[in-house]
């Protein structure tokens, strides 16, 4: 057959852009190739299952004055490749100088917009299957404590999730029991016994060797400070930490050369722990020694919760009871209210849940949010600071705030300017043998009863102090909430929050 000229021209013409194509579609590949090269690996391409051995992770150390090189190149010298990680919140400043080892790493946990997110999780780089927490000024022996340790934990597999080896220091490490209840907002440490090697919290400085696996599944691995933090974590995991016979040195004691760099490095533990607790919601911490550490509402603040939609204050919903601070507060409020009331000759009662609370456990239901007191509407005059709250609300002397509802006819003392937990005063006065008032809020309870129940009042355990009652307080309570309130308790409004089965008070 015949090819015309055209039909050649056409034909190389084809042949031509089939090759470009080819071509570019090459170059394209390769650049993409080499772009990928430049980017950090993506996580599951990195990512493999944890080798054997241990990582050692430094998460503690102050920028002004620290040892970590000197800890990792002590380490080091036991075995050379072991991997090291040392995870600082920002970049180290001034640099730290560590040694320049490819099994030597530096995570920063700040993420940076350029990079992608696992970047900035240790996780990335701890690649063992085991991890070892050292503390800044810790010096290995070339007896290789770590790999005594890793023995040790193997040994008693099953047993305890962590071993700890104490650093040789002033201060002996001291073994805890800790139990956390985070419905009660609540730390609780303990000494164990003395001659005690488990715990479930240690205080003082320790290598803790454990899975990496395990360390990684905690809810916030690294927060600081590092022991307290994990503690709290695995305490309500049921965890427990073995002390082992196996020690470090360190290298001075104490490690920080000048009482200004202690001073700031106290000054930054504090405001971690501070920010922990915060962040944990642990408002109340009892310490080994019987001291008390509040994280929560005082009079200078506001109250730990918001505003109540529903009778179900916020707490309710994240399956936590009345914050410690705020039942101490009311408590405060109500015993300082019944005095004066008393001191001036207003008759009062407890109310509604407050009484149930009387009845049930002597003090407010740990799920209450206020305090509710009857008062006889006739012997109002007979107090100056109710008297007063008529015309407007009043700081007393002690600071609580007196004033008339703007809710309806009756009265509220709060605990402060600033914190607004308070205790209502209802006015109720006498009509026909029964006790009655004006504004009536949209509640089961709030309702007319015959006045025999106030005759006489009858004093009751509550609050840590004897406050009055009515007579007959069961049937007077069963009146209001229904029969067996007592026994059962119930959320105040429990078509939205109910409690859950098995509550242990
Ligand atoms: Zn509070």
């Amino acid at each position: 057959m015949r090819i015309t000229f055209c039909q050649g021209i056409l034909a190389v013409a084809i042949t031509i852009n089939l090759l470009i194509l080819y071509y570019i579609s090459r170059l394209q590949q390769r650049v993409l190739h080499r772009h990928r090269e430049h980017m950090p690996p993506s996580t599951h391409q990195q990512l493999g299952p944890l080798k054997p051995g241990v990582t050692i992770l430094i998460r503690e150390f102050q920028d002004f004055e620290n040892y970590v090189p000197d800890v990792v190149r002590s380490f080091v010298k036991q075995k050379p490749e072991l991997p090291a990680v040392v995870v600082a919140d920002r970049l180290p400043y001034p640099p730290m100088g560590l040694p320049s080892m490819p099994s030597v790493q530096v995570v920063i946990l700040k993420p940076a917009p350029d990079q992608p997110a696992h970047t900035s999780r240790p996780e990335t780089y701890v690649r063992t299957a085991y991890v070892a927490l050292v503390p800044d000024g810790v010096k290995a022996d070339p007896t290789s404590q770590l790999e005594r340790m890793l023995e040790e934990f193997k040994a008693s597999q099953g047993k305890v999730e962590m071993v700890a080896a104490p650093v040789r220091s002033l201060m002996p490490l001291q073994c805890l029991n800790l139990k956390v209840s985070l419905k009660r907002w609540t730390a609780e440490y303990t000494p164990a016994a003395p001659s005690s090697k488990l715990c479930t919290a240690l205080k003082g400085e320790a290598v803790l060797l454990l899975r990496t696996k395990d360390l990684f599944n905690l809810s916030v691995p690294l927060a600081k400070p590092l022991m307290t933090s994990l503690f709290i974590q695995t305490s309500l995991r049921g965890w427990t930490v073995r002390i082992l016979d196996i020690s470090f040195s360190a290298v001075h004691q104490p490690l920080l050369t000048s009482s200004h760099n202690q001073w700031k490095a106290d000054n930054l533990a504090k405001a971690s722990r501070l920010q922990l607790f915060r962040d944990f919601g642990i408002k109340r911490v009892l310490l080994e020694d019987g001291k008390e550490q509040w994280f929560g509402c005082s009079k200078e603040t506001q109250r730990c919760f918001g505003t109540i939609h529903d009778d179900t204050p916020e707490y309710l919903y994240q399956n936590r009871w009345t914050p410690p601070c705020c039942l101490k507060a009311l408590r405060e409020t109500a015993k300082y209210v019944i005095n004066i009331l008393e001191m001036s000759g207003v008759r009062y009662w407890l109310e509604g849940g407050t009484l149930l609370g009387a009845a049930r456990h002597q003090d407010i239901i740990p799920w209450d949010y206020d305090v509710d007191l009857g008062i006889y509407l006739e012997d109002i005059p007979n107090c100056e600071l109710l008297r007063s709250a008529e015309s407007g609300s009043i700081v007393d002397e002690r600071g609580f705030v007196w004033e008339k509802a703007i809710e309806g006819d009756f009265y509220r003392v709060q605990y402060s300017e600033h914190n607004h937990l308070h205790v209502d005063l209802w006015p109720f006065y006498p009509k026909n043998g029964f006790m009655t008032k004006d504004t009536w809020m949209d509640h089961r309870q709030d309702v007319e009863f015959p006045e025999h129940f106030l005759k006489p009042l009858v004093p009751i355990q509550f609050a840590g102090f004897l406050a009055l009652a009515p007579n007959n307080y069961r049937s007077f309570l069963e009146l209001k909430f229904g029969e067996g309130v007592i026994e059962n308790p119930e959320y105040p409004n429990p078509a939205l929050k109910r409690m859950e089965k098995g509550n242990g008070m």
